[in-house]
């Protein structure tokens, strides 16, 4: 039987912002797109976020059986990410508020996304006798055996809340077999309790299209060789490498440096927004500030643009649980060049829709450009099945294998009450 409502817990970033700058990326897209689904197929959604200005009301609807609750927990401005761990209490005491204007069973899941909502999903679980699944989204161990030069490592009670969190829960939700991997062996996760569902992509939205639209729209010359970047810039996402391949392409091939265009699409983000001027510092002592575009961030629909205006999307990361950007600019045709970490493999059929680089070093990363820039009959061909891999992904189906999920997360859930009951 599929839940009636799910309390769905992103405490520090709401899927009502926009993604692409600050704490809101590829999980708000998650959050939003599977909670659509969910209440399509019948399960509402109650998404628990921290109100963080005394505009919002505290309820908004998201879509139809999909509603936001903008908490009270800590000052509306002032806190960053790092400071969340302090509001946990306030945010759970406001969420045990709302679930105690209902009548008991309200809610019959609760679904976590990130480890400070894991934190409050296991005190839901035990209050509300319901079923625990969470999704990490990111994990501090795996980031700080990732870091990008200079970025500082996740603390200590990250990966202690982590842990806990992963003892608690009932199911864990993993992008990618890697990170099923990860949970297992670097967080003793039951591997029982550990259901793989890729991420999916909007199939509706992310098309291929005119490109010639697609650059008029964002005053791209129409014979420009176009390369993107699309996403939260801060270290670990790495556009640094893409600059530094760049410059490394244009020294070795002058003559298409009329031609080349790098467009950087994205706002700064968690140790990026220490030095929000570091990348275009970066391109300028390169020089190569005149190739380099910086746009804003864009809406998911005008990103649609960007995808189809660019030959080459490429996705650096020192780490990526999945990467969203790279199966978005795939559906609209566009190959992509991604550091092989993470979920990237999976996201990226490698020299089939793609290409994979090993490791972060300039020279390797000039390589891959230069093979696809200088090539345009072998990126032609990735572009031809770009967007054929990308379809091997949908929303629907991360949706799907979400609700089976949280029937094993009842089930075990419905053991351990036993067992508890048998021992007592
Ligand atoms: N994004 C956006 N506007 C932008 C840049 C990014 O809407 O200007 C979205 C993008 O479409 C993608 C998400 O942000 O869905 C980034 O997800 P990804 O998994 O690539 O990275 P994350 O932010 O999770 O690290």
């Amino acid at each position: 039987m599929r839940p009636r409502r799910a309390a769905v817990f992103s405490l520090h970033t709401s899927p009502l912002e926009q993604p692409g700058t600050g704490d809101a990326g590829g999980m708000n897209v998650y959050i939003a797109q599977t909670a659509k689904r969910l209440a399509e197929f019948g399960t509402e959604v109650e998404i628990f976020t921290r109100a963080t200005s005394s505009d919002i009301p505290p309820i908004a609807e998201l879509a139809p059986g999909v509603l936001v609750r903008n908490v009270f927990a800590g000052p509306f401005e002032g806190l960053d990410k790092n400071d969340l761990p302090s509001q946990l209490c306030a945010f759970a005491a406001g969420a045990l508020r709302v679930e105690a204007r209902h009548e008991p069973g309200h809610y019959d899941i609760v679904h976590s996304h990130y480890w400070l909502s894991g934190q409050v999903g296991w005190l839901a679980r035990e209050r509300w006798g319901v079923p625990l699944v969470h999704t990490a989204h990111t994990l501090a161990k795996v980031k700080n055996a990732n870091l990008a030069v200079g970025d500082s490592p996740e603390p200590r009670i990250r990966v202690l809340g982590e842990e806990q969190v992963v003892a608690e829960a009932d199911m864990l939700v993993a992008n990618t077999e890697f990170e099923a991997a990860d949970l297992i062996n670097r967080y003793a996760a039951d591997p029982e309790a550990v259901a793989t569902i890729p991420p999916g992509v909007d199939l509706d939205r992310f098309t291929p299209g005119d490109r010639a639209v697609a650059r008029a729209d964002l005053d791209l010359p129409p014979d420009a060789v176009v390369l993107a970047f699309v996403g939260r810039i801060q270290p670990l996402k790495a556009p640094d490498v893409l600059l530094r391949a760049t410059a490394k392409l244009l020294a070795r091939h002058p003559d298409i440096r009329d031609r080349l265009v790098v467009l950087v699409v994205g706002g700064p983000s968690g140790s990026g927004l220490e030095r929000p001027r570091a990348l275009q510092e970066l391109a300028a002592q390169l020089g190569i500030a005149d190739v380099v575009r910086f746009v804003p961030p864009r809406s998911g629909a005008a990103l649609t643009n960007v995808y189809r205006a660019a030959d080459i999307v490429a996705v650096p990361s020192y780490n990526e649980s999945f990467g969203l950007v790279a199966l978005e600019a795939q559906a609209c045709g566009t190959p992509v060049v991604a550091a092989a970490v993470g979920g990237l493999p999976v996201a990226v059929e490698d020299g089939v829709s793609g290409l994979l680089v090993d490791g972060h070093g300039t020279a390797q990363w000039a390589d891959a450009l230069a093979s696809m820039v200088l090539d345009p009959r072998f990126r032609a061909r990735l572009a031809e099945n770009a967007a054929a891999h990308a379809a091997r992904f949908s929303w629907e189906r991360t949706t799907e294998a979400l609700l089976d999920a949280y029937a094993r997360a009842k089930m075990a859930f419905h053991a351990q009450l036993h067992v508890q009951e048998v021992t007592a």
